[in-house]
């Protein structure tokens, strides 16, 4: 769920499927050479996976735990790093497995130092299969924004990414190398718990995460997993944009923190701007996350308000937003995303006067409302947006890029 991206939709679209979640085709693309990646399947999986190419169980055991500490904590994509295991063992399972990273079709760097990437789901030559993810570091953190489906069901009216057509879920193995990949060019192997640059994932990249929620719960877990990239639930913070059933699974499964794609607080606009409003309204929406296991004041869930010119940023909008936190005891805070307009949205971007107007009626109420500061803006930074922009460029232009940033590296 990506908040605070844009639309160029001005019709409002049916919220396919009558049941939770939407039923969307899983990824399930095999490698052409037939080898096993073994990025992004769990400890158990990855020593079943040793155990189907032949290896004895109790080899298996071992290496599988040697593996998952070469790939998580040292990043090694080849087995012939792997300096613990037998060097006559490299060939075998270089035959049969890999330790990929997603393809990259482009990547970006924004003079305030945002990183955005455009990436490759396997079986896509066309640009089809293509999902984004992005890096905002900060003075004392670095956030990883990462997607989950290549499009989205949902058609948010001020997102861009609603207004492409879902091609699939990604597997847990494309989400986990969204990590990896950052790690990797952040320059931030040998995994360690102090100083690093990725210290925040947040799952608010292209798709609604809860309708891709298996993949989504298999990835965190190895993303959470002590023994690796150990990023602990705390610094994980899951975005959606209210699929209220699947609210306490994530809770109980994933236990990472929770932020909502609110944007409006009456029913008449979020059915509008957020049309699964239409499907599981306000008041159930708030009630789920009362109900979300974990959130207290140490763990706030964090509502995401998008200010749209006229729309949605009124005092009485901010008055109501503070009255429905507290009938909902929600240990709240809300970020407020100033509406980045292109050409074609529907909306515009309300006055900084506004803005903060809007943002001191909750603060005075005594909730934290924090103006989110654009970034990016000379990169296409927003959700969707690098996509559509690469969809746009001639593969001449692309290949030319593409040797630039070769010439680049030396
Ligand atoms: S349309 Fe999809 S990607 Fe965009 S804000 Fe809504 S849920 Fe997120």
């Amino acid at each position: 769920m990506c908040a605070g991206m844009q639309t160029a939709s001005t019709a409002l679209m049916p919220i396919p499927g009558h049941i939770d979640p939407v039923p969307v085709p899983r990824a399930g693309v095999a490698r052409e050479d037939g080898r096993v990646d073994l990025v992004g399947l769990s400890r158990d999986e990855l020593r079943e996976a040793l155990l189907a190419a032949g290896m004895e169980p109790k080899q298996a055991k071992l290496r599988a735990k040697q593996i998952w500490h070469w790939i998580y904590n040292r990043g090694a994509t080849d087995f012939a790093a792997m300096t613990d295991i037998a060097k006559a063992q490299h060939p075998w399972l270089a035959e049969r497995f890999v330790i990929g990273r997603p393809e990259v079709v482009e990547a970006q760097v924004s003079t305030d130092g945002t990183r955005k990437w455009l990436l490759r789901g396997a079986g896509g030559t066309d640009g089809s299969q293509d999902y984004e993810m992005v890096f905002i570091p900060d003075a004392d953190r670095g956030t990883l924004c990462v997607s989950s489906q290549v499009g989205c069901t949902l058609n948010c009216r001020f997102c861009h990414t609603g207004t492409m057509r879902l091609v699939r879920n990604l597997t847990a193995q494309e989400i986990v190398g969204q990590v990896m990949l950052a790690r990797d060019a952040l320059g931030e192997w040998p995994s360690q718990p102090e100083g690093r640059m990725l210290t925040n994932i947040v799952m608010m990249g292209m798709g609604e995460p809860l309708y891709n929620f298996d993949n989504v719960r298999d990835a965190l877990k190895v993303v959470m997993d002590g023994d690796g990239l150990a990023l602990s639930k705390r610094r994980i913070t899951l975005s959606t944009s209210g699929v209220v059933p699947m609210m306490a699974r994530a809770g109980a499964e994933i236990g990472v923190n929770l932020a909502v794609s609110l944007h409006a607080v009456t029913k008449e606009i979020r059915d509008e701007i957020v049309p699964i409003n239409r499907k599981y309204g306000i008041e159930e929406l708030l009630q789920a996350c009362a109900d979300y296991p974990g959130a207290n004041n140490a763990r706030r869930i964090t509502f995401e308000y998008v200010m749209l010119k006229d729309k949605n940023d009124r005092d009485e909008d901010a008055r109501e937003l503070v009255r429905l936190i507290r009938k909902y005891r929600l240990p709240a805070k809300v970020n407020l995303i100033p509406f980045n307009p292109w050409p074609g949205a529907p909306y515009d971007t309300s006055t900084p006067e506004r803005v903060r107007r809007f943002s001191e009626i909750i603060f005075e109420a005594g909730i934290s409302a924090p103006v989110r500061t654009p970034r990016g803006r000379d990169i296409d930074a927003a959700c969707g947006q690098l996509k559509t922009a690469a969809e746009k460029k001639s593969r001449a232009e692309l290949d030319r890029l593409a040797e630039e940033k070769l010439a680049a590296l030396g």
